[in-house]
């Protein structure tokens, strides 16, 4: 390997999308894959950027998270979004594709690259080459996350998340709710939504009866007490729930003057208290039964959920304390990490990491500084967020309308679209960067 050749481990959608856009910058790619001599848990196959789950990357629509991510992959030139829409299949306004066709698509784009020499092995340490990036992914081999724990120390790591859901401020009853800090110690941070015993106990009902997303063979049960399903806490009994996520102790009710039966605490997911995070809800219901059973809150029931909760596998590190914006290693400049192991959460945002990571290492080849994307794009604002220190644990985040600085609208109705428009804008900005997209001299 040359000095400015790049080595990347994972030829999932990070990693395709990163080798891609390297050899068509005129880039020598090393590519390691250890499939399909040696699979995951979840992947069947050798082909590259396998869909291990559902077939969906999602909504189209721009006024959506995942939509306008998408416009903006599609701006800065994305090798793999059209190879997606290549091999679309119906699906109303989501882009689904045809899992089969895309990674073989995927995977002759990347056999064709002159450029790209792919190595069929599983990497087992991090390679020592001045320019790397890893993208094993979520499921990435027992080897090479020990080497990474390894590297980065085992509180910088994790196997699992326990995601909370996430609402968009605008939506939530400020009637239902008041702002105070448990005992008071804080600094108003937290919106508390209180019950009486009747609504607690609907709820609790509802909660106990809701649809959960069965977990996969390779990924149960080992909860830990911090990150327990909701819903799993309230099956040990009526009153858990009161003595966990739902205490009201030192939450007195400005209104009542009371301490009430139970309390909901939101708590500010963004320096602009434009998302609340629904404290200790981290969960396994279905999406759609999240969105029944925690509209019963009170002050949530029109809420619009930004981000739903999850507990599953996952293998990524604490962005906030190694990663930079642009996806480079703190402590080892020329190192990137690409995809969902950065914490980023989806198809389509492991994508956009590796785009990002490659376009880093673009510039870091040529002897330059990366640097990072506006953040009025959801591109920037979503590598912004997930490397920016926070309260507890890292949560993996996915793309979603919270995450975009505050727009001045006249009226409510037309406040995504415009920011749809300034992120759009600031894409476009980035994608005529010299130097960002400008060293990426397609082929
Ligand atoms: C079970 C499961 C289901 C998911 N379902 C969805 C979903 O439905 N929708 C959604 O949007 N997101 C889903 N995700 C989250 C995420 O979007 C996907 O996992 C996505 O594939 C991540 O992309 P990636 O490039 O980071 O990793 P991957 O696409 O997994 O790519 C990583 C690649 O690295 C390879 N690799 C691993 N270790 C090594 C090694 N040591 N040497 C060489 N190669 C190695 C792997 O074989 C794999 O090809 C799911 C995740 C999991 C774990």
């Amino acid at each position: 390997m040359d000095d400015s050749s790049v080595t990347i481990v994972g030829a999932g959608l990070a990693g395709s999308e990163a080798a891609l856009q390297l050899s068509r910058a005129g880039i020598a790619v090393d590519l390691y894959e250890m499939r399909p001599a040696k699979l995951t848990p979840a992947h069947r196959s050798g082909r590259f950027a396998e869909l291990v789950c559902s077939n969906s990357l999602g909504s189209v629509e721009p006024t959506s998270g995942k939509g306008l991510l998408k416009e903006e992959l599609r701006i800065l030139g994305s090798a793999l979004l059209p190879l997606a829409e290549a091999s679309r299949i119906p699906a109303g306004k989501a882009l689904a594709v045809d899992r089969e066709e895309f990674g073989r698509r995927v995977t002759e784009a990347v056999r064709a690259e002159p450029g790209i020499r792919i190595r069929e092995e599983e990497a087992e340490a991090i390679p020592e080459d001045p320019l790397v990036i890893m993208a094993c992914g979520p499921l990435a081999s027992d080897a090479i996350a020990s080497a990474i724990r390894g590297f980065l120390g085992d509180d910088g790591f994790y196997f699992y998340d326990a995601i909370s859901p996430i609402v968009d401020a605008e939506t939530i009853d400020p009637e239902a709710s008041f702002v105070a800090d448990r005992y008071g110690v804080g600094t108003g941070d937290y919106l508390n939504l209180p019950m009486d015993r009747e609504r607690y106990e609907a709820f609790l009902a509802a909660l106990l009866s809701a649809k959960t997303v069965a977990p996969r063979e390779f990924e149960e049960p080992r909860y830990f007490e911090g990150c327990m399903p909701v819903e799993e806490i309230a099956r040990r009994g009526p009153d858990t729930l009161l003595f966990g996520p739902l205490r009201p102790v030192g939450l007195r009710d400005p209104r009542t003057g009371r301490i009430p039966h139970a309390v909901v605490q939101l708590r500010k997911e963004n320096a602009e208290g434009t998302m609340y995070n629904l404290v200790g809800f981290q969960t396994r219901l279905a999406y759609p039964e999240q969105k029944r059973v925690f509209s019963m809150i009170p002050g949530l029931s029109s809420a619009a959920f930004l981000r739903f909760g999850k507990v599953h596998r996952n293998t990524f590190l604490d962005a906030r304390r190694h990663l930079q914006p642009w996806m480079e290693c703190r402590r080892r400049p020329g190192l990137f990490f690409a995809g969902q192991i950065t914490g980023v959460e989806g198809y389509v945002e492991s994508i956009a990491s590796g785009l990002v990571a490659a376009i880093s290492a673009v510039r870091r080849a040529a002897g330059r500084d990366p640097r990072p994307f506006p953040r009025e794009s959801m591109i920037g604002a979503l590598m912004e967020r997930i490397t920016t220190p926070g309260p507890d644990r890292p949560e993996p985040m996915n793309a979603n309308f919270g995450l975009l600085p505050e727009v001045a609208v006249r009226r409510k109705r037309g406040r995504k679209e415009r920011k749809a428009e300034v992120a759009l804008a600031a894409a476009r900005r980035a994608a005529g960067w010299d130097g960002a997209m400008g060293a990426v001299e397609r082929g």
